[in-house]
């Protein structure tokens, strides 16, 4: 399959392709150098920011799911020690980027 940058017409391998979705919310296949112009980071800064942010959301599913067992086996006290080290965590992780 042969590809081509939308926005500067480039040839492109599956490798340096990317589905970017444009103003006017249609995708179109773009090259790195396009990505970095169109949003204003570079890829991997991207990748980088969405992979972290899948890892908080994930941690703070975990964290929910350990409070609401908490506080059925233990009671509410360990209910609350959970959701206050939840908050922790979500406020850490929003700090880190
Ligand atoms: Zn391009």
């Amino acid at each position: 399959m042969k590809l081509k940058c939308a926005l500067c017409g480039k040839k492109l391998d599956e490798k340096g392709a990317l589905i970017h979705k444009n103003q006017q919310g249609q995708r179109e296949v773009i090259c790195y150098d396009c990505f970095e112009k169109e949003t204003g980071v570079d890829y991997q800064t991207f990748a980088y920011r969405r992979e972290s942010a899948k890892q908080v959301f994930f941690a703070t599913i975990f964290c929910i799911i350990l409070t609401i067992y908490a506080f059925v086996e233990q009671g509410p006290l360990y209910g609350v020690a959970g959701i206050v080290i939840t908050v922790l965590i979500f406020l850490f992780a929003g700090k880190a980027k």
